[in-house]
């Protein structure tokens, strides 16, 4: 298995120069698993309890900009668009363009944190393209498909689409029907409480690692958490 690194190397904001390596891959042999839910409120829900928001909401520039271009998006005959409307559909292009480059950047950073310090990586095959027909724009803004392809160059350990994974005690299992609006659940026989995307990421550890036939290393937050401070 090998490992296919690219380099963009970058100056005065073109690039000029591309490299494309591809390195024998290096697998992390700790014994250490992580389960990961990806949804729309939280985007990253990992089992250890940490949660990462990162939503990029189109910025007021944009706003702006777009304000400007529709006001300026034609000349005086009407078929043109005016030199000042092609000028500010650049700008937007490129502001377009640099968001994307950030959330690809979060994406790499977590995925990389994730793939290098655990061995085992669970997570649910949710279909997130027919996410987008109930959510629409938000799944445009963390694309969080690009993190779960940034996975799938570890170890991942693939949950079944249909296997329940929220609403499942993370102490005892007991199992109950959650509404979409219910973000922390209280267990009705041993009364814990916990966040529900953490809980759903927890059961898809445990459900990978029972197939393996391995048990949960115990797992620390605290560095992971150190990690995405310094991002
Ligand atoms: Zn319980």
């Amino acid at each position: 298995m090998q490992r296919r690194v690219c380099y963009f190397i970058e100056r005065n904001g073109d690039y000029f120069m591309h490299v494309v390596a591809y390195l024998p891959k290096e697998k992390v042999h700790n014994g250490r698993a992580i389960g990961i839910d990806l949804g729309i409120k939280n985007q990253i829900a990992f089992s250890n309890g940490i949660k990462v928001q990162y939503a990029i909401s189109m910025s007021e520039r944009i706003k702006r900009l777009y304000k400007a271009f529709s006001r300026s998006q034609y000349g005086k005959e009407k078929k043109v668009r005016s030199k000042r409307g092609t000028k500010l559909l650049q700008k937007i292009k490129s502001e377009f363009q640099h968001q994307n480059n950030q959330k690809k950047d979060i994406n790499n950073k977590l995925a990389h944190y994730v793939t290098t310090n655990y061995e085992y990586v669970a997570y649910q095959n949710d279909n997130i393209h027919s996410w987008s027909w109930f959510y629409g724009r938000k799944i445009y803004q963390t694309s969080i498909g690009g993190f779960r392809n940034c996975l799938k160059a570890s170890t991942p350990l693939e949950v079944g689409r249909f296997i329940r994974t929220t609403g499942v005690c993370m102490n005892c299992g007991t199992v109950q029907h959650l509404n979409l609006s219910d973000r922390m659940v209280v267990c009705p026989s041993c009364h814990s409480i916990f966040d529900r995307d953490v809980g759903a990421a927890y059961k898809q550890e445990g459900l990978c690692l029972g197939n393996l036939g391995e048990t949960l290393a115990e797992d620390y937050a605290s560095s992971m958490l150190e990690y995405i401070k310094r991002m």
